[in-house]
């Protein structure tokens, strides 16, 4: 499934340059799926948070294909990158979406 920032996030920038998919974007930052990625698609999305570090789950494979665990998991200090139980994949689902990203 994919991983969810949430409210206890410090803002402490550790996570963001640890994902292989850039799916972690800064509060008030706007995404593109183009963003750390081979897709073409460059359109400009809002943001999801204007408070906290979050995660596009579209773009977040839990780091399947890169890492054994999730990597923002594992350098954030306050253990607020969670897994999200309302989006949940399993690996094959994972992985087709890092060939998506990444094709
Ligand atoms: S689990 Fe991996 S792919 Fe998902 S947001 Fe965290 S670092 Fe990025
Ligand atoms: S590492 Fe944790 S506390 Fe720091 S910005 Fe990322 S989610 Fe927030």
């Amino acid at each position: 499934m994919a991983i969810k920032i949430t409210e206890d996030c410090i803002n402490c920038e550790a996570c963001e340059p640890e994902c292989p998919n850039n799916a972690i974007y800064a509060p008030e930052e706007n995404w593109r799926f183009s963003d750390g990625t081979n897709m073409k698609d460059n359109t400009e999305n809002q943001h999801l948070s204007d408070e906290f570090f979050y995660i596009v789950t579209d773009k977040c494979t839990e780091c399947k294909g890169f890492n054994d665990e999730p990597a923002c998991a594992s350098v954030c200090p306050v253990d607020c990158c969670v897994p999200d139980e309302d989006n949940v994949e399993n690996e094959a689902e994972l992985l087709a979406k890092k060939d998506k990203l990444h094709l």
